[in-house]
């Protein structure tokens, strides 16, 4: 329902209980929707609907449409970018669901022009409604400057949301695993087709049938189905409100070091409203023992603790009793704050600074005039039976697949001398001796593209 109220302020202050919780470390919230439709078991626990009632409803600030959970747009605020001097990061409607049912295309529709219209600005939109993302965005080309993500709890909403991220064309894709209430494998998610998503590298491996033993077959990760740009970030955090349930420490582990495997960056949001102790007092009312099977047990949990279940893998937590402490935010005596360098994405799609020369390169090379590498297909043809090898026998990362206009391009980068290899390796993430060889294949394999090619007229003969 689209309705005129009046812009309703919501400061960062009651927003955001401190910076630590925000997305990233210089967050604007851009409050354009309030109001959620609950969609799944997580939303009891919503932060946004807490923060509203607290501060709004009780306050009768907010209309009556959100105390029924109907979002109420604010039409005004799409006005507010223009009034933003200095580029920000932006989270669209933080306080709500963009894409839930109850918001009006037309209105989706305005903000992404909306946000194509600020390029100087950097915009994160995070959703639960998967298939509307995909049904009101479709395969259309988004602005660079907007970073698309899911939301996700446990294994099995992760593996139904995250294939459409990958469904649309977002410059930027991320994750936010919050409240996290179970261990998620976030490096593998198997497709309805049974092919299997790789997230945190970008593709898809396609499904074999089984073997002649009945084992599933899948080809080798080098030789992958479809290739995406990876997932550009993923962020982590606890449960917070009145009955929060904390995340098992190995689960958090285990997403951390699969970024970091895997380059993506990762951002802890926290244990939520629990924190970790060490010498924990049986009879504090709000212990929670939590397994890494997932079972919670204790007095904070609503029940009374068993003392001979407790085993080693067990972590005892304990309520915050008020606001946020420093230690709610480490892992392991670390902080994890990595975002991604958003400046990179536009470099890498620009050509402005490849010179004429190597502009014709890459035409012909897209124009399937240059040698490039085997498809898919055409690698089943040439080896005939493909290669038995399934998903746990290959746990090495995978030798990326790279489009032949996109090797030219940073060969050409290299050519030109503008930044050095190092410099490209990092910004692309391709690494050093792959780009020297790019390089040396450029130049040995120029001259073939000009045999036999007429003169253009007007150029002078040397
Ligand atoms: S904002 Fe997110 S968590 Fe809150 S009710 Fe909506 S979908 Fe659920």
């Amino acid at each position: 329902m689209t309705t005129r109220y009046p812009a309703i302020r919501v400061t960062d202050h009651e927003l955001l209980r401190q910076r630590d919780e925000a997305l990233s470390l210089n967050e604007r919230p851009w409050n354009l929707v309030y109001g959620c439709q609950p969609i799944s078991e997580v939303c009891k626990s919503c932060f946004a609907h807490e923060r509203l009632s607290r501060f709004h409803v009780n306050a009768g600030r907010l209309p009556q449409a959100f105390a029924r959970h109907q979002p109420v747009v604010v039409q005004a605020a799409l006005a507010e970018p223009a009034g933003w001097t200095t580029p920000q990061q932006v989270t669209v409607a933080p306080l709500a669901d963009l894409f839930q049912p109850g918001v009006p295309a037309a209105f989706i529709a305005q903000v992404i022009r909306t946000i194509a219209e600020y390029p100087q600005h950097f915009f994160h939109i995070t959703t639960r409604h998967q298939q509307r993302m995909r049904e009101l965005l479709g395969r259309g080309q988004l602005p660079d400057n907007l970073s698309l993500g899911i939301a996700a709890e446990d294994a099995a909403s992760y593996a139904e949301r995250v294939p459409y991220l990958f469904d649309v064309a977002a410059a930027w894709r991320h994750v936010v695993l919050e409240p996290l209430l179970g261990a998620v494998d976030v490096e593998c998610v198997e497709l309805p087709t049974r092919d299997i998503l790789w997230p945190l590298e970008g593709i898809v491996q396609q499904y074999l049938g089984l073997d002649a033993g009945g084992r599933p077959q899948w080809m080798a990760k080098s030789d992958p189905l479809r290739s995406y740009e990876p997932l550009d970030w993923i962020l982590l955090g606890g449960e917070r409100g009145a009955a929060p349930r904390p995340p098992h420490p190995e689960w958090v582990r285990r997403v951390r070091d699969a970024c970091r495997d895997s380059q993506v960056p990762f951002f802890f949001r926290g244990w939520g409203d629990s924190v970790i102790t060490r010498k924990p007092d049986l009879d504090d009312t709000r212990l929670i023992i939590v397994s890494e099977d997932g079972s919670r047990r204790g007095r904070g949990a609503g029940s009374a603790i068993n003392h001979l279940s407790v085993t080693d893998g067990d972590v005892y937590f304990t309520r915050l009793f008020q606001g946020d402490e420093p230690i709610q935010f480490y892992l392991d005596g670390q902080r994890h704050r990595e975002a991604p360098d958003v400046s990179l994405r536009h470099a890498k799609l620009r050509l402005v600074d490849v010179s004429p020369l190597a502009r014709e390169l890459v035409e012909r090379i897209e124009q399937g005039e240059a040698p490039s590498g085997p498809t898919t297909q055409e690698y089943i043809v040439a080896h005939g039976e493909p290669r038995k090898k399934g998903i746990a026998a290959d746990k090495r990362r995978p030798r990326r697949s790279h489009t032949p206009s996109f090797k030219a391009q940073i060969a050409v980068a290299a050519l030109q001398g503008e930044a050095s290899v190092a410099d490209l390796s990092q910004r692309f993430d391709v690494h050093r001796n792959q780009i020297t060889q790019w390089r040396a294949q450029l130049l040995e394999r120029a001259a073939e593209l000009f045999d036999g090619l007429p003169e253009r007229p007007g150029r002078a003969r040397r």
